[in-house]
């Protein structure tokens, strides 16, 4: 850990998408980590990963090979002409909407591009760009403390380690016991996540037997609707596969366990009654088991002293933008150009509170859209009921403002704000610090605690 060229020691807990772009980003402003897993080896959980143009944007800025290299392993829509299209809506239930007279309505951009990966494709990417013994694996963190401002965080583990660090990073995903080193002395209802009200059945179909089934409805991104039930499936593997999430809206609380539930078969079908008969024959490469989503709407803080949260563990959000990997990358782009600037551990802290000022309110922000989001294509939004043109317009609206954010702005913020408050550590009061916080934001970066 560490080097005589770093003043201080970072420890990342977790290597998912969150931890490992982190420790990449680190490696470009020459800063050292260790990764702590608690798992003995890699696994990716789940199976495509859809990202927008602002994660691509952040993985360039990470670092432009990481860019390049998953260009080598994404998967846009097969038709020429669906490339700027995220998703095509149609209806779920038989005739796919055309018996009431929709012909679709497609969710993009022209400046859109089509990409999404196989998870474990991703993380071999980013796993190549990590320098060699960085992850230790089999270790478990079972307990973290801080004593004092600006004192060592201590890690202690289920093998028996201690490790002392410096500062913590949390990518240790959305159940991550650093949430609760965070959290759970200023904010305790915040610490467990929320149940989004929702779970899925997921799936992977050979892409020749989906085409079979379902024509060209299979090469694209697409989203069947229906009320309080859906169904995504796009194309990944280099379109050899055919990837499925399914939606079921839940009104009753989740009980028990925030983990993954078998069901019978039969169990699983009866959901899908009333759907179209060609999604209801690919049912047979869906695993009937329950996965609840939940999230974390609220966050009043990524940062307690030199404990901080990134990726899942500080934003998780429901998937119906497709965007929560994205954010992540986001935290790892900001994060890691900040820590690039710290020239002693003491400057920790205020490299911390410009993350939090610049990347929270925008992640908080991509969490609570998703709900709602959700909503509209359960076809129960207050405002578009079943009306799909409405919400596909509405999408149309939302999207953009994820996609085309000024990430270059935002580390430009950050950066200013460590700058100044670096110089005014401990000159200031609380009072004047938040004026100068606020003069750093643009309009649509209104914090949402301050
Ligand atoms: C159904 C579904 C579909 C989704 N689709 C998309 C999509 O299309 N696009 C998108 O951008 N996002 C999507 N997401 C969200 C995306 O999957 C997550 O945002 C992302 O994977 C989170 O990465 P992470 O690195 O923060 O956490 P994780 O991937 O959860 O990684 C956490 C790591 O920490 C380790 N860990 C945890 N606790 C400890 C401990 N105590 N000690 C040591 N190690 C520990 C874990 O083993 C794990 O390796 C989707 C999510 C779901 C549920």
């Amino acid at each position: 850990m560490g080097s005589h060229h770093q003043p201080f020691s970072l420890a990342i807990l977790g290597p998912g998408i969150g931890g490992l772009a982190l420790s990449i980003g680190l490696r470009k402003q020459n800063a050292q980590c260790t990764i702590y897993e608690a798992a003995p080896k890699f696994d990716a959980v789940g199976a495509g990963i859809g990202l927008g143009p602002n994660a691509l944007k952040a993985m360039e800025l990470v670092d432009p090979t990481f860019a390049k290299m998953y260009d080598a392993i994404k998967m846009g829509n097969t038709s020429k002409e669906r490339q700027h299209e995220q998703i095509e809506i149609l209806g779920a239930e038989e005739g796919f909407g055309s018996l009431r007279g929709w012909k679709g309505g497609s969710v993009g951009h022209e400046r859109f591009e089509r990409s999404s990966a196989h998870r474990k494709a991703l993380l071999e990417v980013m796993k190549t760009l990590v320098p060699e013994g960085t992850v230790r694996f089999g270790k478990k963190v079972v307990e973290i403390r801080q004593e004092g401002k600006g004192g060592k965080v201590e890690m202690r583990f289920g093998d028996g380690d201690v490790v002392f660090v410096d500062a913590l990073v949390g990518c240790d995903g959305i159940k991550g016991m650093t949430r609760r080193a965070v959290l759970q002395d200023r904010y305790p209802e915040e610490v467990a996540a929320k149940y989004a009200n929702t779970y899925v059945y997921r799936g992977i179909a050979p892409m020749e037997e989906a085409r079979a089934i379902m024509g060209e409805y299979a090469e694209d991104a697409r989203w069947w609707m229906m009320e309080e039930k859906g169904w995504a499936m796009y194309p990944i593997s280099e379109g050899r596969e055919a990837n499925i999430v399914a939606f079921i809206m839940d009104r009753k609380p989740w009980v028990g366990e925030q983990a993954s539930r078998e069901v019978s078969r039969e169990e699983m079908l009866a959901e899908f009654v009333g759907y179209d008969k060609r999604l209801q024959r690919l049912l047979d490469w869906v695993k009937p088991v329950k996965w609840p989503l939940f999230h974390h709407p609220d966050t009043p803080t990524y940062i307690n002293g030199r404990v901080v949260l990134l990726g899942d563990s500080a934003h998780a959000s429901s998937p119906s933008q497709a965007a929560g990997a994205g954010q992540g990358l986001e935290d790892a782009l900001v994060l890691s150009r900040l820590l690039g600037l710290v020239e002693s551990a003491d400057q920790l802290d205020v490299a911390f509170q410009a993350y939090d000022a610049v990347r929270r309110p925008r992640a908080q922000n991509v969490v609570q859209q998703s709900l709602e989001v959700g909503t509209a294509y359960f076809l129960v939004h207050p405002e578009f009921g079943n009306d799909l043109q409405k919400l596909t317009d509405d999408a149309n609206k939302r999207l953009p403002l994820i996609w085309w954010h000024d990430l270059e702005g935002d580390c430009k913020i950050a950066k200013n704000y460590f700058r100044e408050r670096k110089e005014q550590s401990g000159t200031k009061t609380v009072l004047q610090s938040n004026c100068i916080l606020r003069s750093f934001f643009r309009k649509d970066m209104i914090p949402l605690v301050q």
